[in-house]
């Protein structure tokens, strides 16, 4: 086997985790032009290529454009059946045992579309179903979108709350992290706190530390969604060290909406060295092309990890999961017996 088939297989191979995945983000060009289809219309070749813009970003600006253009596509409950089932295929096939996965409902009850219970409704039917087939077990986080505002945030916290059963047990926030300051949505995070739902939110990725010390300090997250721009300060890494919050890195994500200009400028291998709980995920599989999978990949061949470092941040995914103690327990004797297969020392 050639050397980078073996990195590929040895990424693939391994049971993982997933815990910074956005749904609408790993919606591709195939199963965009298949449910616009399954409402009837015809997708030429013209209009197909036009979709497949949505799938090229200049900036990070153009990549939430882009983002909130095909979310526009996703119109019915059917829809959001249809692409959590291909997401969940998608895991399955990428050796991932567990996901959470971001849903933004705020985007779609804005432009006066499915409510969030009739999407996570179908998003959790089709869930289920992919399970019963050996695909990964899927929670949900509702993601908010910063710039619509604080309002929109407590609504989704309450949503959040009103979902439970359909396997939600959190929120998180992205969209433009310098629209709004974070002091603003101090205490939606903080309601989510008393519900009982975990907290999360996109910081350090497109803003710099300060947005990092904000989502520490003001709305007191458990986790913090990219995180990596928390480098450019040594105190930050210092607490973040301290703490052990964990940072939800996607690396290819920075490289394709430019926030990190080249591999060699991504600061995960110094940060994971400083003793930063780093973990990794794909964010926009579809939006990136990328995959939990290809992600262990571009640590060590991109980024110039070895594979007990790239096991190590695997197995600190699945510890920073929001999982039942006992699902945790069964993922890492996997991913153990695996090191162990592939004669990796875990
Ligand atoms: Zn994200």
């Amino acid at each position: 086997m050639s050397e980078e088939r073996g990195r590929r297989a040895f990424a693939r191979d391994f049971p993982k985790a997933e815990i910074h995945l956005h749904l609408e983000g790993s919606v591709d060009l195939d199963t965009l032009v298949g449910l616009i289809r399954g409402r009837g219309r015809t997708v030429g070749p013209e209009e197909r290529r036009e979709l497949g813009r949505l799938y090229r970003h200049r900036d990070f600006p153009h990549f939430l454009e882009n983002f909130r253009d095909l979310c526009a596509l996703l119109l019915r409950p059917e829809d959001f059946a249809l692409i959590a089932s291909a997401l969940s295929e998608r895991l399955r096939r990428d050796g991932v045992r567990y996901a959470e996965v971001f849903c933004s409902p705020t985007i779609f009850a804005r432009s006066g579309g499915v409510p969030a219970a009739e999407i996570l409704d179908a998003v959790s039917g089709a869930a289920r179903a992919g399970e019963k087939r050996g695909a990964p077990r899927m929670r949900f986080l509702l993601d908010g979108v910063r710039q619509f505002g604080v309002r929109a945030l407590e609504d989704l916290v309450r949503a959040a709350a009103d979902c439970r059963r359909y396997g939600v047990i959190g929120i998180g926030m992205g969209g433009d992290e310098k629209a709004l300051p974070t002091g603003d949505f101090a205490a939606p995070y903080r309601e989510a706190r008393r519900l009982g739902l975990r907290t999360t939110v996109h910081a350090g990725e497109f803003d710099g530390p300060r947005s990092v010390w904000e989502a520490l300090e003001v709305l007191e997250v458990e986790r913090v969604g990219h995180g990596i721009r928390a480098a450019e300060d040594p105190e930050l890494v210092s607490l973040l060290r301290r703490t052990g919050v964990p940072l939800e890195c996607c690396p290819t994500s920075n490289l394709m909406t430019g926030v990190v200009r080249r591999w060699e400028d991504h600061p995960i291998r110094a940060l994971h060295r400083a003793g930063v709980a780093v973990t990794v995920s794909s964010d926009d599989p579809a939006l990136f092309r990328t995959s939990a999978a290809g992600e262990w990949q571009v640590l060590q061949e991109r980024l110039g990890l070895s594979p007990e470092e790239v096991l190590a941040i695997g197995m600190r995914t699945a510890r920073s999961a929001f999982m039942p103690e006992g699902d945790r327990t069964e993922l890492l004797d996997a991913m153990r017996r695996e090191a162990a297969r592939s004669g990796i020392a875990s």
